[in-house]
């Protein structure tokens, strides 16, 4: 069975002294939590600080970003070295917000998933339809072309190291979440497709998180639901009380 990852996305927050504090509130309030993988997402600049806080814990450490070239003349890049030499095990790729805001395409996520791969991160790689896309019934295409996209070239041995998280963008930081039977479906038609890409077993390695609203009141619900290994939590990842009550409706009986 599949460890469940709730991996916390702190976006634009947090400064240095902030991510310490707040890591190290999780790591206190966390310390007697098994079998769930908990995953921290600090801004860069905060990397080091939440690192030095969750040391000699189970907590772990992961990016929002990077490039995928291993150095050279990016300014204001950070590259797949510099996050391991940081302490990240994780890094999340192709947010929605940065394919909005930052013009991220399925092309660029797809070289940053191979980069990340090469140097040993694990990308928590984000897919998910817009409102209108789904009003369209359009929901399945959507997702399946980011899935093709960020996947483009990857073998078996290297997919079963990547995470996805499933996150309908109408559901992100606007407090409306995908019904624990909506999340579902899409979960189940993620691996389907993944299953016919890679094989079940390969399949069965990737963890899909669901990431959308998700707070202490919704997600008993969701991480009950067959298909849903995980939660990539926005909001609610900046609070230490709510978070840790999201990783402990994660632990399986
Ligand atoms: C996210 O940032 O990935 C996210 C799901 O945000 P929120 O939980 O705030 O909707």
């Amino acid at each position: 069975m599949r460890v469940p990852i709730i991996a916390g996305n702190w976006k634009m927050h947090k400064t240095e002294q902030e991510a310490f504090r707040l890591a190290s509130d999780l790591k206190r309030r966390l310390a007697n939590v098994e079998a769930v993988k908990v995953v921290i997402c600090p801004p860069f600049t905060s990397l080091c600080s939440a690192k030095k806080a969750i040391e000699d814990s189970k907590l772990l450490l992961g990016a929002q970003n990077m490039y995928w070239e291993e150095e050279g003349a990016y300014t204001g890049e950070i590259s797949p070295p510099m996050l391991l030499g940081a302490g990240c095990a994780y890094v999340i790729l192709g947010h929605s917000e940065r394919r909005s805001y930052f013009s991220e395409t399925d092309e660029s996520v797809n070289s940053k998933v191979k980069s990340a791969l090469k140097f040993g991160l694990s990308p928590i790689i984000c897919v998910g339809e817009k409102l209108e896309q789904r009003e369209a019934n359009k929901t399945e295409q959507i997702v399946e072309n980011q899935v093709e996209g960020a996947f483009h070239d990857l073998d078996a041995g290297q997919a079963e190291k990547t995470v996805i998280a499933y996150e309908p963008v109408w559901a992100i930081g606007t407090g409306r979440t995908a019904t624990p039977q909506q999340a579902n479906e899409v979960h189940l038609y993620i691996k389907e497709l993944l299953s016919l890409r890679f094989g079940k077993s390969c399949c069965e390695k990737i963890n899909v998180l669901y990431g959308g609203s998700v707070k202490p009141e919704n997600s008993t619900e969701l991480m009950n639901m067959p298909e849903i290994d995980g939660a990539l939590v926005g909001g609610a990842s900046l609070d230490a009380e709510s978070f840790e009550r999201i990783v402990r409706s994660a632990v399986r009986s």
